[in-house]
């Protein structure tokens, strides 16, 4: 049985004072949940607040990105080392925004899954169409593409220790969700490619939706076999939204 995992991804979002209290808001309602794991990704900045308010917690925190490099003179960068001196479990890693608007290819996103991996933090591995190669009927190949840049890389092995969250571009920010049907085919063929070459790690790993996923269509996406939480943009940032859809991946196990 897999564990669903909601992870909040704040993107370039917040401040001291709105962080403290999405926090405070998250920690208050989390007493509920104990069947999924609930995460959250901040800026980078306020990582350290996470780790201070979080801890005690059952909530892990996470990054947006990490660097390639270990260290020296790359400014702006964030390394593998640093996220994991602040606590964190989890990195996000091929995000659509970075790869759309910082230009990150499959091979870059691919050597950011195995340093992060090598450190010993769990990747969260975006993959996804977007609308035009979904009207192209390409989705499929494009999934395997970034999917097997990973595998190729590290080998089929190294998703068991991270996380795939398959985001269909069109779908986020939009709030144009995926129905249910379509998200599950694509999560059913991820699976399936996996399978074909390891069917335990298949079984194991978790894959996440991420699209406009809210409290009112939640419960309908986490109800399909192959959907194992979500990745949260927009409704993260508040915590009753963002504790009901960590509701429903709760009542969906
Ligand atoms: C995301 O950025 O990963 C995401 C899924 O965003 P939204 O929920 O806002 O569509």
């Amino acid at each position: 049985m897999r564990q669903p995992l909601v992870a909040g991804n704040w993107k370039m979002n917040g401040s001291v004072g709105s962080v403290r209290e999405l926090l405070a808001g998250i920690k208050a309602g989390i007493g509920d949940i104990d069947k999924c794991e609930v995460a959250v990704c901040p800026p980078y900045i306020f990582i350290p607040q996470a780790q201070t308010d979080l801890a005690g917690t059952p909530i892990p925190w996470g990054g947006q990105n990490l660097s390639t490099e270990a260290s020296g003179a790359f400014t702006g960068e964030v390394a593998a080392s640093m996220l994991l001196d602040f606590g964190c479990t989890y990195v996000i890693v091929g995000h659509s925004e970075r790869r759309t608007l910082y230009g990150e290819d499959d091979a870059l996103v691919a050597k950011k899954f195995a340093v992060a991996r090598a450190a010993g933090l769990k990747p969260i591995l975006c993959v996804g169409e977007t609308l035009e190669e979904r009207e192209k009927g390409v989705t499929e190949e494009v999934v395997a593409r970034q999917l097997d840049a990973v595998i190729k890389l590290e080998g089929v092995g190294a998703l068991a220790d991270g996380v795939i969250a398959y985001e269909p571009v069109w779908a986020i920010g939009t709030g144009k969700t995926a129905t249910p049907e379509q998200a599950q085919e694509v999560h059913a063929f991820i699976r399936k490619r996996i399978a074909d070459q390891d069917a335990g790690v298949a079984d194991n790993v978790r894959i996440q939706y991420g699209g406009s996923m809210k409290p009112d269509n939640a419960a309908e996406l986490m109800a399909k076999a192959d959907i194992d939480g979500g990745l949260i943009g927009g409704a993260s940032l508040k915590a009753k939204d963002f504790l009901d859809i960590c509701k429903a991946a709760n009542d969906s196990v």
